[in-house]
């Protein structure tokens, strides 16, 4: 595998680093502090054709390579979580989704105003009670005249309170399990029963939204089922290859970004009358922050790779989303370690980076359910139901 960056790639990137250095970073402390989801903000970085980065130019987006998105993910990733979930939910779950599974007429209705920030989507699959269990999904749709009816909740999804298009998971036959989901395209505007709340007391991701939906009698016309009723899981499950691969590349971002800031400060640091970084145990904590961010950097690297050649990659993007998302939390932890007591106050990045990383081991399926694909791959036999 050759992973040198054509000119083309190196310019994508040092455009999206000055972009989120000069645009994102200086307003991601009082997002997170003030606990504001940054509408504004999320339409720049649609501006920048990022939120559909992915897509082709033919239906608004930027037609880029999946390595390639990875690099921007990565580089906005490194100054502000809150944001790269906009990024990761945008293209990854909803887009990408629309691309792989929609009609013509759906992609050409609903990419263009997605991949210009135009409108936000959100991909309802987890439920109160249904997380890692996704095919065991409560939320009800029953065929009515012209269309379907929605019934049940959604939980912890992503720009819920602010999406104008939500990708509704439901079941529609219970008999057929996962056989029976269906994907419904749900225009939330004008939608009484479409019931999205604040969750409030987040550890992290402050700058993000976060919502518990309500579904009481939801209309989704026929024309609006995304696949065929039954494939719903199928396409949650494709969804989450990109998503998992956008947040492993975020979580480069802050291995990176733990890196950085931990090089700064431990030069500017004195103590006993010298720098920090002079002392071989605070290397250390930053030696390993640099082993962590170039080992989960080459396996994005990799997983994007097979994407592009579009060959089988759901291990390998396991591998990456489960090494890159833990090595973000260990190196966020490493981080404050350098920065001492300054790094458990807001000051410094560190302490945002500490607090948004975590996350990342939960959502768009926890570590523990990366290992059970890891090693369903490894062995043949599917641990993730015990017998
Ligand atoms: C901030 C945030 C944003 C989110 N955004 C979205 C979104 O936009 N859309 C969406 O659909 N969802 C979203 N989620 C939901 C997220 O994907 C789920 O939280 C996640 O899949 C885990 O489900 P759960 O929380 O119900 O945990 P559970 O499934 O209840 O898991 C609890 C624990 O049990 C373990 N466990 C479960 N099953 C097994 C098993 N078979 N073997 C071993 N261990 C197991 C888990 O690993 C975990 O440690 C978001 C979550 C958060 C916190």
């Amino acid at each position: 595998m050759d992973f040198s960056l054509s000119d083309e790639q190196q310019l994508i990137r040092e455009t999206a680093r000055d972009f989120a250095h000069k645009v994102v970073r200086p307003r991601a402390d009082e997002n997170a502090r003030n606990k504001h989801f940054d509408v504004d903000l999320a339409r720049q970085i649609a501006d920048q054709g990022y939120l559909g980065a992915i897509i082709p130019k033919e239906y608004g987006g930027a037609g880029l390579d999946y390595v390639t998105y990875g690099l921007v993910v990565e580089e906005i990733g490194a100054v502000d979580s809150a944001m790269r979930t906009v990024i990761s939910v945008q293209t990854s779950l909803v887009c990408s989704a629309i691309l792989k599974w929609g009609t013509e007429e759906q992609k050409q209705h609903y990419l263009p105003k997605l991949c210009s920030g135009e409108w936000l989507g959100c991909f309802g699959l987890t439920e109160p009670d249904t997380g890692s269990d996704a095919a065991n999904q409560r939320t009800r749709a029953t065929k009515v005249d012209g269309g379907w009816k929605i019934n049940g909740a959604k939980m912890w999804i992503s720009m819920g309170n602010h999406a104008n298009l939500a990708l509704v998971f439901a079941q529609t036959d219970p008999e057929l399990k996962h056989r029976g989901i269906g994907c419904f395209l749900v225009e939330t505007e004008g939608q009484d029963g479409f019931q999205p709340q604040e969750i409030h007391g987040k550890m992290g991701l402050h700058g993000s939204d976060t919502a518990a939906i309500g579904l009481d009698d939801v209309f989704c016309p026929d024309e609006n089922v995304m696949g065929e009723i039954g494939e719903g899981f199928k396409i949650a499950m494709s969804a989450l290859d990109s998503g998992r691969y956008s947040v492993a590349a975020g979580c480069v971002g802050i291995c990176q970004g733990c890196v950085n800031e931990s090089v700064k400060y431990s030069k500017e640091r004195n103590q006993f009358n010298r720098p920090i970084a002079s002392f071989q145990l605070v290397q250390e904590l930053i030696a390993e922050m640099v082993v962590d961010a170039d080992a989960a950097r080459m396996l994005v690297l990799r997983a994007g790779h097979l994407k592009d050649q579009k060959k089988p990659n759901t291990l390998e993007t396991s591998i990456a989303k489960y090494y890159a998302t833990e090595a973000a939390v260990r190196c966020a932890n490493n981080a404050i370690q350098v920065h001492g007591g300054y790094g458990y106050i807001d000051e410094y990045p560190v302490e945002r980076y500490m607090r948004d990383a975590r996350v990342t081991t939960l959502y768009e399926g926890t570590s523990q359910i990366q290992k059970l694909i890891i090693g369903r791959h490894a062995t043949g036999i599917n641990a993730m139901i015990p017998e």
